[in-house]
């Protein structure tokens, strides 16, 4: 899609976060499955209930900007879901799969924080208040979903991960 105006580039930046979180959908089950540690299991479950609301939060974004709800293939999060996978596929001790599921979600995170935050200032930068407070539930989100994975691994996944396998 050509992108001329600032709008449009808002527009294009959010269709590229929505196949993102369609794509973590589907791939937040596949983690919480290969999880180990019940409390990992757990966090990786509440957030894609999460993520549902954050596809649904993005309907009400592109209606409140007269726009259709559309994705456009997101590449990065692709590559990120199939690093994921890889690691799944290559780890051999459960509890250092553990460790490693959190470095993968939390790249993950962190390229939702740069997108949500990106956009937030796009839709500040465009007067769109309302717009710009439904992206900012969610930017906060996935900061405090990147803050419990970082905990979870500095009090125990790390931990785990070193005992059954230094
Ligand atoms: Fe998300
Ligand atoms: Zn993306
Ligand atoms: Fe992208
Ligand atoms: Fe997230």
């Amino acid at each position: 899609m050509t992108v001329r105006t600032t709008r449009e580039l808002l527009l294009d930046e959010l269709r590229d976060i929505y196949h993102a979180e369609k794509q973590l959908v589907r791939a937040l089950p596949k983690l919480a499955k290969a999880a180990k540690a019940d409390k990992l299991r757990q966090a990786f479950e509440h957030h894609l209930d999460e993520t549902k609301g954050q596809v649904e939060r993005l309907d009400q974004v592109f209606e409140q900007l007269d726009a259709r709800s559309s994705g456009k293939r997101c590449e990065a999060m692709e590559g990120l879901i199939e690093e994921a996978k890889e690691m799944m596929e290559e780890i051999k001790t459960p509890e250092v799969l553990d460790a490693a599921l959190i470095v993968g979600a939390q790249k993950v995170e962190h390229y939702e924080i740069a997108s949500y935050g990106s956009v937030c200032a796009l839709a500040e930068a465009l007067g769109q208040n309302d717009v710009k407070k439904l992206l900012e539930q969610t930017l906060n989100e996935e900061k405090a979903a990147d803050q419990k994975l970082n905990k979870l691994a500095i009090s125990e996944v790390n931990k785990s991960a070193l005992a059954a396998a230094a």
